[in-house]
């Protein structure tokens, strides 16, 4: 069965999430502050932790950054609320996988989660290994390398770059995109890829503001030329 961890101290969220999510037949535990998510978490394997940012003893920052430098690599959801925190868990790279703005419909998040499930579950087709300068990508064990130095990746930022990698020389559209990596059913903002890819140039270019490999077509998407 799937286990899903619900991080949430508003009940009038984690209540009708717990049902909903118990209905699609997850099995769902709850802690209902930052420091309870976090032993939960360290303690049992989930397979999605659905992480909400503003909680009692210890904020979804920090829970997200803790569990990664303890090397608990299991797919997180965060909830924020403002676009503020958006920028905030994109451009700390706290390593979380998805984020939804509150308020969200419960078809919204559920989409989510089966997006990130199906990712996380689904080994990656066609290219294992890709090799360019300096840069080592196995995208069956999950290691990036640049320089021989490992460069953490969230198992998003993996789907993206396997996804690139594939459709290396080709200008791929923004929604293109966003149905492959993000799935179809899903409503992400082409913001989101965007940011996503700033990311990536942030970990493998030698210059990320004059980009090698990770290249903008304006107006339609990227191209990678690797
Ligand atoms: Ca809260």
């Amino acid at each position: 069965m799937t286990k899903i961890l619900i991080v949430e101290d508003e009940e009038s969220i984690l209540m009708p999430l717990e049902d909903n999510l118990r209905l699609e037949g997850y099995e769902v535990s709850c802690a209902r502050d930052g420091l309870e998510g976090l032993s939960m978490a360290a303690e049992r394997p989930f397979d999605l932790i659905v992480l909400d940012i503003m909680l009692p003893k210890m904020d979804g920052f920090e829970v997200c950054k803790r569990l990664r430098q303890d090397r608990v690599m299991t797919p997180i959801l965060m909830l924020t609320a403002k676009s503020q925190e958006i920028d905030k868990v994109l451009g700390l790279e706290l390593g979380a996988d998805d984020y939804v703005t509150k308020p969200f419909s419960s078809r919204e998040l559920l989409a989510r989660i089966k997006s990130i499930l199906r990712r996380a579950k689904e080994p990656h087709r066609g290219i294992d290994f890709f090799r360019f300068d300096a840069i080592e990508l196995d995208f069956v064990k999950y290691e990036a390398k640049k320089k021989g130095q490992p460069i953490p990746l969230t198992a998003l930022e993996f789907a993206l770059l396997h996804y690139l990698v594939q459709n290396k020389g080709r200008v791929v559209h923004r929604n293109e995109v966003l149905d492959s990596v993000w799935g179809k059913d899903v409503y992400v903002d082409a913001r989101t890829v965007d940011k996503h890819i700033s990311l990536l140039r942030r970990k493998f270019e030698d210059d990320p503001q004059d980009p090698k490999y990770f290249l903008s077509v304006r107006g339609i998407g990227y191209k990678f030329t690797g």
